[in-house]
């Protein structure tokens, strides 16, 4: 690891150094480091035996388990390609990953496993099955987890025994991981050895120096617990949060569902020092009635990225929690975090996502992408750098479309002012355009975010016959809190230009459509609201 051309396989055997040191807690289970190498090399090992080999596609779809990283590890290790599926998706959502990827083995869940289990034998690439924890009778194509390198708990007493001999070059694909499909269907993102190990050296470098004062030097990793709620078929949390904690040593609590209740518990009883995840789960904590009841003081960082937040959490992390706010901005076809913000840079600027690892350069273009926009101005970002991922798998047209001399066009909408500080405004996607004035539906979020009845919204565009678009708020008020239609416009009426206050507000009872990764699904809310628009 410290001297080999870097790859996936060296990192996780570099895992073996933290010894006894627990890897994953999750619910009765803790799983050591040590225990962790041993399982991924003996299923290497058996994979191996199977004939899974340099480029071939291993699928896998569970929630977060021990078992999830093992097998990752373990494919990645064979120089063969690993296509974590979203295992919130349906049957045929996930029958669509398998064929898209032609992987030829698919290790699941006893929930994914009846989801698919229909179509087992319609897929032709797919040779072999294994599903972890069934606790039912398995047949054809299908096996056990647990005949193959035992239970969890037995992990830590496989024999040690070496990796496979494979020869992994860094450019090797390694993974093909899906966008959220926020905007359209889901598009599986090729990435290399390379952009996952330049991702976690760059973001681990940035979240250690934002929590320095200036002129500080760097200090060595300190092992920390780590509450991960997202899940680890979203790269941010396999690259990030996973891939980072070998680096560094850190214990990963994994939770069966998000819960505010369950978080807080297993923050004061492991003493937790980093969660977030994604922005709603940091709400969600900040406003739960019995979070006095918990010893929350274990908290140093919460840590989000992925969706815009409003910049009222940042104050209210710092503030009530005595824990630094970060924010990180990157894609699945960046592989996690292309900018960070944190500490006292975030305080002061609490909308911007930062700046730019130290691997990756920004450049704003003009929506046509032909010219660069003056410093300060809007226009489509694009990023470029070692973690930008080769293209997406099957997908020549949209390939060619996005990725240009080594840039990838994000389809997001920013400005990067003088001092390299990004700030995204919105998905070029989801811009309202009335009667040709732009609006960027952050700004006026984060103006209702301010108000304080107000803890979840989206500004979306409805269809008007003249106008083209008009702008209309879908708001969710915090519990006991009250607000009218006419007080929400008049608060952005005080704040902002005329033509972007919004022609209505539309109150919603439960908070706001999401998908796994905690976007809010806007093209739902166009659906649901577009036909009771206001005239
Ligand atoms: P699809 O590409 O399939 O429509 P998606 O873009 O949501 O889905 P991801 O790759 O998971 O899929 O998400 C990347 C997008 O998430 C970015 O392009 C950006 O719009 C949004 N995003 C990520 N981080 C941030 C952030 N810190 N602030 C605001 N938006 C963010
Ligand atoms: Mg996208």
């Amino acid at each position: 690891w410290k001297n080999a051309p870097p790859n996936l396989s060296l990192l996780i055997q570099f895992g073996r150094s933290h010894g006894d040191r627990a890897f994953i807690v999750h619910e009765g289970e803790r799983i050591s480091y040590d225990a962790t190498v041993r399982a991924v090399a003996h299923l290497a090992t058996r994979m191996r035996e199977m004939g899974v080999g340099k480029g071939d596609r291993v699928a896998l779809t569970m929630r977060n388990l021990p078992e999830w990283p093992v097998i990752f590890f373990a494919t990645v290790a064979l120089g063969a390609i690993a296509v974590p599926l979203n295992a919130w998706w349906t049957g045929g959502e996930l029958e669509y990953g398998m064929r898209d990827s032609g992987a030829r083995m698919l290790f699941v869940d006893a929930e994914r496993h009846a989801r698919l289990a229909q179509c087992y034998d319609a897929l032709p690439d797919l040779e072999r099955v294994f599903v972890a924890r069934a606790r039912i009778p398995l047949e054809g194509k299908a096996g056990a987890i647990e005949d193959l390198i035992g239970t969890p708990d037995s992990w830590a007493s496989l024999p040690d025994i070496p990796f496979p001999q494979t020869d992994i070059h860094p450019d090797d694909d390694a993974t093909i991981f899906y966008t959220s499909g926020t905007t359209g269907a889901p598009k599986g993102a090729l990435g290399t050895h390379r952009n996952f190990v330049t991702n976690i050296m760059s973001s681990g470098y940035a979240a250690a120096r934002m929590l320095l004062r200036r002129g500080e030097p760097i200090p060595d990793p300190v092992p920390k617990t780590m509450l991960t709620v997202i899940p680890l078929f979203h790269v941010t949390a396999c690259s990030a949060t996973m891939m980072g904690a070998i680096a560094a040593g850190n214990t990963l609590v994994f939770m069966r569902k998000w819960d505010p209740v369950a978080a807080m518990e297993i923050i004061a009883r492991e003493r937790v020092a980093v969660t977030g995840g994604v922005p709603t789960i940091a709400w969600q904590l900040l406003e739960h009635p019995d979070r006095a009841n918990y010893d929350l003081s274990s908290l140093e960082m919460i840590a989000y990225g992925g969706a815009p937040s409003a910049p009222e959490l940042v104050k209210r992390i710092y503030q009530e929690f005595g824990a630094l706010p970060s924010n990180g901005w990157g894609m699945t076809e960046t592989t996690a975090t292309v900018t960070m913000n944190g500490g006292e840079d975030y305080l002061n600027r609490p909308t911007s996502c930062g700046t730019p690892v130290a691997t990756a350069d920004l450049k704003i273009m003009d929506v046509d992408g032909v010219f660069e926009m003056p410093v300060g101005e809007v226009g489509e970002l694009w990023a470029r750098g070692p973690m930008v991922v080769k293209g997406y798998w099957n997908k020549p047209e949209a390939t060619a479309a996005t990725f240009i001399d080594g840039w990838v066009r994000t389809g997001d909408l920013a400005r990067v002012d003088d001092e390299g500080f990004c700030y995204i405004v919105d998905r070029a996607k989801d811009i309202v355009i009335r009667g040709g004035e732009n609006i960027y539906s952050s700004e006026v979020e984060d103006v209702l975010y301010a108000h304080p009845a107000v803890t979840d919204c989206a500004l979306i565009g409805v269809p008007h016959r003249t106008l083209g678009e008009e702008p209309v708020a879908v708001v969710h008020l915090s519990p006991g809190t009250e607000a009218t239609e006419g007080e929400l416009q008049t608060w952005v009426r005080e704040r902002l230009a005329n033509f972007k206050v919004p022609v209505a507000i539309r109150f919603v009872e439960e908070t706001l459509p999401r998908n796994a990764n905690g976007k809010i699904l806007k093209k739902d809310l166009k659906e649901m609201f577009a036909d009771r628009a206001a005239a």
